[in-house]
């Protein structure tokens, strides 16, 4: 709760500080929503002890920073396993989009809460949902609503599309959009205690007409905020923006539209050539890596080894639980070790801490908080997930950034901590009741399916 001061008592914490320091047996003592000392003192432990108003036993668990999912679509909560074993294409012509067509204001609100949820269990504090389906213009307050109600740090990038698209989805002409960016942005960004903020995210760079690319860019700059764009996501996106725009591959076409920066995230970034990856570096784009979606729908491997030798701040995300179908990135975190290593042929390609940092450091970049978040260290924000690792899959423990990412998954995620309010304890949200949720949301997909 704000305004309540929480010790953590010797957990093993994984500081994500510039010296990737871990400490054993340490504290974690948070002042309202900033964490105010990290130390191992014994001493010093038991006298915050007496002091703080709630004192967390941590001892079998590892402490460690929330985590950023940087590119997802909670919605899509309510159509995940709708239908496996398809492309991306024909995965999103004949299931997603008619699907989203049929939910109504309500559903959205409920989908993005279960997903909020599902963040929060598994680790995830923060997280970016890119939003596409605007049937109503209230979609997106609901999104807000949900984000709201769990306690989840969320980031809500407004997205859209108006050249090519499913017909239903691109119905909203560039004024409208506009506007409903603004709208969004004075209503939700900095409510709930600079818990809720706002991006800007034209979909793809095919659906999106070169003007309001344009024009949506200046949009992000005058509201301070990051834009965020899928590209490159499979080959068929590469042919298709090509056939558009004179040959040009997705960064050609975007740097030839000049809104390219260091507050573009480009979602996947799969099929870049190298030419693209010299636009890249000279560009200095934020790339959002979400390894397992890609895997789902046989898209690619992203050059991702590459990017982060060029200093990007590479990111990572679920993307959407219809093509996860979770939204665990506990769990992600093996796999984007893992992929790249064998991809590559070379265990030593990435690192534990490389794929850490993706998770945390460079999460706090996607959110607009660079130097805010994503450490254990005095004065950043109390964003804290606590990890029981005194389990048969994951101890004996040597290394404990080992165990998160090889080990671990987000079912052993115990305690969360938002902003320095405690949201899930015991691995139960304390804000929503589970179950009834539950209930709700799969009363509603069925109502839904029967629909379609
Ligand atoms: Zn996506």
């Amino acid at each position: 709760m704000i305004g309540m001061n929480t010790l953590f008592r010797n957990p093993w914490i994984v500081t994500m500080n510039d010296d990737f320091e871990m400490i054993r047996n340490g504290y974690v003592y948070v002042v309202e929503d900033k964490i105010s000392e990290v130390g191992s003192d014994p001493m010093r432990m038991a006298q915050l002890s007496l002091e703080a108003d709630s004192v967390i036993d941590a001892a079998d668990k590892i402490l460690m920073p929330g985590m950023v999912s940087a590119h997802t679509h909670l919605f899509q909560t309510f159509m995940r396993g709708l239908a496996d074993d398809l492309e991306l294409y024909p995965w999103l012509s004949t299931q997603v989009w008619p699907f989203s067509e049929l939910m109504t204001e309500e559903d959205f609100y409920y989908a993005g809460l279960i997903g909020c949820l599902e963040n929060l269990k598994t680790g995830a504090t923060s997280c970016i949902d890119q939003h596409y389906i605007f049937t109503s213009l209230n979609n997106g307050d609901h999104i807000f609503e949900a984000m709201r109600d769990s306690g989840i740090r969320g980031n809500m990038c407004r997205c859209f599309a108006n050249i090519v698209y499913y017909e239903k989805f691109r119905e909203e002409d560039q004024d409208r959009i506009l506007d409903d960016i603004k709208r969004l942005h004075s209503q939700w960004a900095g409510t709930e205690n600079g818990r809720l903020s706002l991006s800007v995210g034209p979909l793809n760079p095919w659906g999106v007409s070169p003007d309001l690319f344009q024009k949506s860019k200046q949009l992000s700059k005058d509201l301070g905020v990051k834009f965020q764009v899928h590209t490159a996501e499979d080959q068929d996106v590469v042919t298709k923006t090509a056939a558009m725009y004179d040959g040009m591959r997705n960064l050609e076409f975007f740097d030839s539209l000049g809104i390219l920066d260091e507050d573009t995230q480009l979602a996947h970034a799969i099929w870049l050539d190298d030419h693209e990856m010299e636009i890249l570096e000279k560009r200095r784009c934020q790339p959002i890596h979400c390894p397992v979606a890609n895997a789902y729908l046989a898209d690619g491997v992203a050059r991702v080894p590459e990017m982060l030798k060029m200093g990007l701040p590479v990111a990572l995300g679920t993307d959407g639980p219809g093509s996860n179908n979770a939204q665990d990135m506990l769990g992600t975190l093996k796999y984007t070790a893992l992929m790249h290593k064998n991809h590559n042929l070379n265990a030593h390609i990435i690192s534990n801490k490389d794929v850490l940092t993706m998770a945390t450091r460079n999460g706090a970049v996607a959110m607009g908080m660079d130097g805010q978040m994503g450490q254990i260290v005095p004065g950043m924000k109390a964003d804290i997930i606590l990890v029981d690792w005194k389990k048969p899959h994951i101890a004996p423990v040597h290394h404990p950034e080992s165990a998160l990412v090889n080990n671990a998954n987000g079912n052993d995620v115990d305690t969360v901590m938002v902003n320095g309010e405690i949201v899930v304890r015991n691995k139960k949200s304390t804000k929503i009741d589970e179950i009834a949720l539950i209930d709700e949301c799969q009363k509603r997909i069925e109502y839904i399916k029967s629909k379609m």
